[in-house]
């Protein structure tokens, strides 16, 4: 199902070719309405006049997270204040939010975005669509929020949190879509087990929209084994709307990036250079459409890859791989660059491991990973738990090349998240 064919499945060179031409006009307008980019244009000597093919996107400057807070509140706008609508912010761990505004149009475009997404996974009007991503300031909830109004679909502000509610909310409307952060999915899954509720026969959930978290393919089995439904992986960032920016399609091998919405790079993090498709490194996006706040070759953070091949669905908008972490959260442990994200991989697809874990580094460099068993997880017997803990600690050891120390907890005795899951506590004096 398509929400726009004609886009959604226009031919790679007509694309391109809307890439390029978006680009120019991009280029120009912040050149004449941004002081930011007219100060770094003049100097680099960058005329807009000088982009006269897709590649020359190289020769304009990068935009960081730094340069958001820099410029905050107002600095990057491209329109006046009167013709913005709506303001976002994007927290981070140290100073100033990030200022995200939208105008009439920019706030039409998230949402016509956000509808093809929903589109693409087979929603309809007739769903019903439980929103459990954060309302307020973060753009998660909001701007999905308005593409699933946009398709048609009843949709339910829930908010994340309260699960009790949330159960009520779905017995008695019928839910059967959800928006959820994965952590939150995964808890809430405990929770309906806990309660005796068989969700594949008492509810009616079918499908459930999982982003604003880094997971894992064997967290989305999970998911969808314990809620009976299919999970579909969606990225965005506030920086470029929020959700929306790309998403999975039915056969789930890779997010449809927007392309004629988005310009896509991936590079290396530490050289700056493009690297070519398929390879991982940092993605880096620059607007082609946003009207209040453009944004050139913003870093991302996040780690990925781009998939060039034809996507069986019959769209030609390229495929982001799942994001494997992010810049930021890289964890450096005896010098090796670790991914919070690839000792998760092993945990969840260790049998007998339970779904809550904590990464604790101490110390000088000591890495101590307390993970939860299994509801079923222990026969009673030591030795059995000796086992399992050498065999997580050897898989850690082949994946990211550290030995932690590994130690099993019962079941329900770490701290839970309702919301984003706090999965490092780094104490080491360093
Ligand atoms: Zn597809």
């Amino acid at each position: 199902m398509f929400w726009d064919h004609a886009i959604e499945t226009l031919d790679r060179a007509s694309l391109r070719q809307l890439q390029l031409k978006r680009l120019q006009a991009t280029v120009r307008r912040v050149a004449r309405k941004v002081s930011f980019y007219r100060e770094q244009f003049s100097q680099a000597r960058l005329r807009p006049s000088h982009i006269g093919a897709l590649a020359d996107v190289r020769r304009l400057p990068f935009t960081t997270s730094a340069d958001l807070r820099a410029n905050y509140p107002t600095g990057l706008l491209a329109v006046g204040l009167e013709d913005t609508l709506r303001l976002h912010t994007s927290s981070g761990t140290t100073g100033k939010p990030k200022a995200l505004f939208f105008s009439r149009q920019d706030v039409a475009n998230a949402a016509e975005l956000c509808a093809r997404c929903l589109v693409m996974t087979g929603v309809t009007r007739r769903d019903v669509f439980q929103n459990m991503m954060t309302y307020g300031l973060f753009t998660g909830a909001l701007v999905t929020h308005y593409g699933a109004e946009k398709v048609g679909c009843l949709v339910i502000p829930a908010g994340p949190g309260n699960s009790e509610r949330q159960l009520l909310l779905m017995q008695d409307f019928r839910t059967t879509v959800f928006h959820i952060t994965p952590s939150y999915a995964l808890y809430f899954a405990d929770f309906l087990e806990k309660r005796g509720i068989n969700a594949r026969r008492e509810l009616a959930l079918r499908k459930a929209f999982v982003g604003a978290e880094p997971h894992t393919e064997e967290t989305r089995g999970k998911i969808e084994q314990a809620l009976g439904i299919e999970v579909y992986n969606s990225y965005g960032l506030s920086e470029m709307n929020g959700p929306g920016v790309a998403f999975e399609c039915e056969h789930k091998q890779g997010m449809h990036v927007w392309e004629d919405n988005f310009l896509v790079e991936i590079i290396d993090p530490q050289t700056g250079e493009p690297l070519p498709d398929g390879e991982m490194g940092e993605l880096v996006m620059t607007t082609l459409r946003r009207e209040a706040m453009p944004l050139l070759r913003y870093r991302t953070r996040d780690i990925t890859s781009v998939n060039p091949e034809p996507c069986a669905c019959g769209r030609t908008h390229r495929r982001l791989n799942r994001i494997t972490g992010r810049s930021d959260d890289m964890l450096i442990v005896r010098g090796v660059n670790i991914y919070p994200q690839q000792i998760e991989r092993v945990l969840m697809g260790t049998p007998g491991i339970g779904r809550n874990y904590v990464i604790q580094l101490e110390g000088l460099d000591e890495m101590i990973i307390k993970v939860e068993l299994a509801e079923a997880g222990f026969d009673g017997q030591v030795e059995h738990l000796v086992r399992l803990q050498t065999k997580i600690a050897e898989r850690l050891r082949a994946e990211i090349l550290v030995k932690p120390q590994v130690e099993l907890v019962p079941p329900a005795t770490l701290p839970v998240s309702e919301g984003k899951a706090k999965r490092v506590i780094d104490n080491r004096k360093l």
